[in-house]
């Protein structure tokens, strides 16, 4: 060629871009096209250089954004004109430690259909090797420890790759080339088989006898990719019921593991946007609908019209699962509110109550990270829990943002960095009032600091004072560090825009359990007029006694008694409700005697305390076994064929305040007529659909503003999201949801990251 004929190019491409084969694919895609050049990580992304004929480098730059590799993904491509050096062939440069820090981290991916292929072919050398990966699939976040990421960064540091797969690794045409987690039995990682006690039991297989134990009945703590499970053959009920007994989760549903999505057909329904998520790469639980009769054990979901369903994601689930089984009970390997067991040691010593056997294996997990959860509901997925398969992807943001880190909420907590225009939500870390939660929280902050190399300048947090999350970062304050507080439901609201890529001025409505209100109460059931730096409250549900502070949550029967003192005074005993039959009279009296005297009954504008309050009235749950059980169930049993509603009213007093008498006066003449629970639930929902799009209606008219944020954990409410979005849209308003970070408050985080960003 001569060279008059050659024009060069540099292309510099952001994303996730390492550890996910994207340097290999483009030295095929250089090649296929005959062109020259070179590729390298630098610390501002990956710096492409190519040179060759104009119509050669004009095909390949069309054709680099399609065809990624799955796990791929690039943000933006800067190109530019180069100086042509005469290269003669595509070469990747080595990577330099300390000039790629910036680049994204893969999360961790499910086995790929190659890999398994293998897994199952008797004449491949990695047959039913249980930790068969290549650069398309297998561990990534969970084994770094450091960056860059390179092999002596991650857990497989200390097995030294053999022959075969060394050349793998370094063959740029090889699946596996430069895939950290290459092994084979030769050189890899293996599994073991424990006792009750930690002991090893010599097998022949361990993963055959693991099933039989499973098959007997036996609960076995399986080690994972993010942390143990604890397992039981789905329809086994004794087993189930000694699992629940064990872990203390006496109700809570628990999540099952199946081989295909045949196997799941037989116990559940899957609409086409389920399977696309079962099947994804991130192989999150998916809530899905069960199928009547109902063939796995009841014990496993009891009192829901879900359960929680997802494929086997790495090869030694494929392989355990192949020993035939139609479901196995697969729920975090920890005793309840705990966080999950990564170590081998730590699963014998915390694990050893509730597992019969061990089934574990030496490839060490740096990272826990829970299975996440997710929720096909109005046209959208809805990640209820954002953890395995999806962290460290960050939400990409619309506008650059300085360091931030946000410390989140309390329950459910995740934190939140920034840097530019991406904010990086951790993993679930869970509920901090749980010593041991806190010091993964504590951890985990320290951990993803590194890896991704971020120095926060900036802290948020919120701004209840007794948040575990709080005092940690009043105590980081100390070395010098700028601290915002942010109010929850404005952080709920400002996670909701942040994540839509919206700004500017809209109206939030914030259903919640309950967050620290800027006047010291307990909110969460507030029509915010928000954006980034500030909010005012539209209109809130009145303020109602919480008679026992937290007990009120635990024992939903006491917000019953709250609203019908509200609305009927101490007539209210006269009424004929199932529920007066149920609670002990002197309990009752005694806590009508705490609202009237105002005796430890904080004040609340819960929407989460009101379903709470409603399911107890019709007798669904007088007492609850874990956060959101009563609103849940009575979502569950909403009767889907009933369109009416009970009439509402608010007054303008502090914006508008929402009162609750003819709701609770409605459910109330509904129940004493002997009117179904099914069809009171679903004239309870169509009530707060309609009471809420007909308050948006009043403030679009005071405020001109058109856009919607709705937000809070009472939006996993699927009856509640579905029918406001419905509502709004059809009166012709801009509705934005959540989808990729949790309504709840694992989402809490971000809206504070953002808020905090802007306060200064
Ligand atoms: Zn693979
Ligand atoms: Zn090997
Ligand atoms: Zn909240």
């Amino acid at each position: 060629m001569k060279s008059d004929e050659i024009v060069a190019r540099k292309l510099t491409v952001n994303g996730i871009v390492q550890g996910v084969g994207f340097r290999p694919h483009i030295y095929q895609l250089a090649h296929s096209h005959q062109v020259m050049g070179e590729i390298a990580n630098t610390s501002s992304g990956v710096f492409i250089h190519v040179e060759g004929s104009p119509k050669n480098i004009d095909r390949f730059c069309r054709s680099l954004p399609s065809g990624l590799p799955p796990l791929a993904q690039i943000t933006d491509i800067v190109e530019t004109q180069d100086t042509v050096r005469g290269l003669d062939d595509f070469s990747i440069l080595p990577s330099t430690a300390g000039l790629m820090r910036s680049t994204l981290i893969s999360p961790d991916v499910s086995v790929c259909d190659d890999c398994l292929k293998e897994l199952f072919d008797p004449a491949d050398r990695r047959f039913r090797y249980p930790f068969i990966n290549c650069t398309n699939c297998g561990p990534r976040y969970t084994i770094i420890d450091d960056i860059p990421y390179d092999r002596c960064n991650t857990s497989m540091k200390n097995f030294i790759m053999c022959g075969p797969c060394q050349s793998e690794y370094d063959d740029p045409r090889n699946r596996r080339f430069h895939a950290q987690p290459n092994a084979c039995s030769a050189c890899g990682p293996r599994v073991a088989l424990h006792g009750p006690d930690g002991g090893l039991i010599s097998c022949e297989n361990p993963i055959e006898q693991a099933a039989r134990y499973l098959k007997q009945g036996k609960i076995l703590a399986i080690k994972g990719l993010g942390g143990f499970h604890l397992s039981v053959d789905a329809l086994n009920t004794p087993a189930v019921e000694r699992l629940r007994r064990r872990k203390h989760r006496e109700e809570k549903p628990l999540a099952v593991m199946s081989m295909n999505l045949e196997t799941i057909l037989d116990f559940a329904r899957i609409a086409s946007e389920e399977k696309a998520l079962l099947t994804s790469f991130r192989c999150p639980i998916v809530l899905l609908n069960k199928k009547k009769p109902f063939l796995l054990s009841d014990a496993v979901s009891p009192r829901n019209v879900t359960i929680g369903v997802m494929l086997p994601y790495t090869p030694l689930h494929y392989l355990l699962l192949n020993q035939g089984f139609t479901a196995l009970v697969m729920t975090s390997g920890n005793m309840s509110e705990e966080p999950i067991a990564i170590d081998n040691d730590d699963a014998f010593a915390r694990l050893s109550g509730m597992a019969d056997y061990f089934l574990v294996h030496d490839r060490r997990i740096y990272l826990r990270s829970d299975d996440s959860l997710v929720r096909h509901v109005a046209d959208s997925d809805r990640l209820i829990r954002r953890s395995r398969g999806v962290v460290p992807v960050p939400v990409f943001l619309r506008r650059p943002l300085p360091p931030v880190l946000a410390c989140g909420a309390e329950l459910k907590n995740t934190v939140c960095l920034t840097s530019g225009n991406r904010a990086f939500l951790s993993q679930h870390i869970g509920d901090l009032e749980n010593s041991a939660t806190y010091d993964f929280f504590c951890m985990t902050i320290e951990h993803i600091k590194r890896i991704l190399d971020i120095t926060p300048q900036v802290l948020a947090c919120d701004m209840h004072p007794d948040y575990l999350s709080t005092r940690y970062a009043l105590e980081q304050q100390l070395s010098g560090i700028n601290l915002v507080q942010v109010q929850h439901h404005h952080a709920h609201i400002v996670s909701c825009m942040a994540e839509n890529r919206i700004d500017g001025k809209l109206i939030g409505i914030a259903f919640d359990g309950t967050g620290y209100g800027a006047d010291g109460t307990l909110w969460g059931g507030e029509f915010l007029i928000a954006d980034e730096t500030s909010f005012g409250r539209a209109a809130h549900l009145a303020y109602i006694p919480m008679p026992g502070g937290a007990a009120a949550i635990r024992e939903p029967w006491r917000m019953a008694a709250s609203y019908l003192f509200m609305v009927f005074g101490e007539k209210m005993l006269d009424i004929d409700l199932p529920m007066f039959r149920k609670i002990d009279a002197k309990k009752l009296i005694f806590v009508q005697d705490m609202i009237v005297k105002g005796v430890n009954c904080p004040r609340t504008s819960s929407m989460g305390r009101l379903c709470d309050a409603v399911a107890a009235m019709i007798g669904i749950r007088y007492t609850v076994a874990y956060e959101g059980q009563a609103a849940l169930e009575l979502e569950m049993m909403a009767d889907d064929g009933e369109s009416g509603s009970y009439p509402f009213e608010w007054v303008s007093e502090d914006g508008y305040q929402i009162l609750p008498h003819q709701i609770i006066q409605g459910v109330v003449c509904d129940i004493e007529k002997h009117v179904s629970p099914a069809v009171i639930s679903a004239r309870f929902h169509q009530t707060i659909i309609r009471m809420a799009t007909a308050l948006c209606r009043v403030i679009r008219q005071d405020s001109s503003l058109n856009r919607v944020a709705l937000s809070g954990g009472v939006f996993q409410n699927a009856i509640l999201l579905k029918g406001l979005i419905r509502e709004l849209s059809a009166d012709r308003f801009e509705v934005f949801s959540h989808s990729l970070v949790p309504t709840n408050d694992g989402g809490i985080s971000l809206g504070q990251a953002v808020c905090a960003a802007y306060e200064l």
